[in-house]
């Protein structure tokens, strides 16, 4: 069988999210699982921190239904509402949450006819300029919900664009802008993504939002005595199954990216970039050989890439390469590959899932 793994570790999983709550100040923790809990199976993930989070955040139906199916029976918030005015229905029958975001949702909800209680959260467009009605748009859009009679008490929540960057006034901006908007409004409030709630203490409210950090990356810029408590919860790895040995001059894999200083060993690793690494990680990236510091050398290829293994003379056939985990964390990896660590666990695909902590 083909050795590309993604081990996934509940623990650390858990872990996180306690600190998030923690960071939170005790309130409600909503945990972003979206796009397959970025990479690291949805319902894994949810069923982990099932009777701890206080509710899940998915994209969209589709991601919800797979979280009923697997018996995940708590809240489950659609953060960027329904995409269609017929999914309401449906959003009823799985007693799903979703954000009002758009002015046709509005409409819509005042349009659907229904005997069950709506959870809605009325989402504010404080600056990122994407989703969320316009401030000018708000109090308007609440008054017309809050009147209707099926629609529970609302949350009232914003999306920050920057708070991973501390030094940028934006976030106190935001924050601002949505304190001024809603003010006088009865209603719970959540801002925090993973980078308000790690960076930006004082803008924590009524609910928090932690995505990333979650599974163990550091969303922000730099490291803070938070983010170095961040466990990583993914540990992608394979195996060395054939080596060469090459002479000074010559060079290794596609377009020869990499050409030997030295005489060289190479080890040639079971994972490629359709498994989800990236595939213009430099020559020199850092990798993991038997627990062991190592690097890659030449381009990544779809289904393989190579390490350096001259001063790595008990490696092998056999060999356990890490590719991320705890070293090299995520965090540290995806900038050398010019990459988000948000991108790389949600493109992993093709390896097995192997679950531990659960
Ligand atoms: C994905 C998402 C989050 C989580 O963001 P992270 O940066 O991963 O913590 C929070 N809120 C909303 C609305 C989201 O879509």
């Amino acid at each position: 069988m083909r050795p590309a793994r993604a081990l996934i570790d509940l623990d650390a999983l858990r872990s996180n999210f306690r600190l998030a709550r923690e960071l939170g100040g005790g309130r409600k923790t909503l945990a972003a699982v979206k796009a397959d809990a970025y990479g690291h199976g949805a319902v894994a993930c949810a069923r982990a921190l099932d009777g701890e989070a206080d509710a899940f955040g998915v994209a969209c139906i589709e991601e919800a239904l797979e979280l009923r199916a697997a018996g995940i029976s708590g809240p489950i918030l659609l953060l960027e509402g329904f995409f269609d005015a017929d999914e309401l229905p449906l959003i009823v029958q799985h007693k799903l949450w979703f954000a009002v975001a758009a002015p046709w949702q509005v409409d819509a909800v005042e349009a659907f006819q229904t005997d069950a209680t709506l959870q809605i959260w009325l989402k504010l467009d404080s600056g990122m300029h994407r989703l969320g009605l316009a401030p000018a748009e708000f109090r308007a859009a609440h008054a017309r919900l809050s009147a209707l009679p099926q629609v529970a008490p609302m949350v009232l929540m914003s999306h920050m664009a920057r708070a991973d960057e501390l030094d940028s006034p934006r976030t106190r901006e935001q924050a601002d802008l949505f304190a001024a908007t809603i003010e006088g409004l009865a209603g719970e409030t959540s801002l925090c993504n993973s980078p308000a709630l790690l960076g930006w203490p004082d803008v924590r409210s009524d609910w928090v939002r932690p995505g990333l950090m979650l599974y163990g990356a550091n969303p922000l810029a730099a490291h803070n005595a938070y983010t170095e408590r961040l466990r990583p919860v993914m540990t992608m790895q394979s195996k060395i199954f054939a080596t060469r040995e090459i002479a000074a001059g010559e060079p290794v894999g596609y377009g020869a990216r990499f050409v030997a200083e030295r005489p060289t060993r190479v080890g040639v690793v079971a994972l490629g970039y359709a498994d989800g690494y990236p595939q213009f990680a430099p020559n020199g990236t850092p990798v993991q050989i038997d627990g062991q510091p190592g690097h890659l050398i030449g381009r990544v290829s779809m289904d393989m890439l190579t390490v350096d293994l001259t001063d790595l003379p008990q490696a092998g056939v056999g060999s356990t390469v890490t590719l991320w985990g705890d070293a090299p964390r995520l965090d540290v990896l995806a900038p050398l590959c010019k990459v988000s660590a948000y991108q790389l666990p949600c493109a992993v695909k093709r390896v097995a899932r192997v679950l531990s902590g659960g």
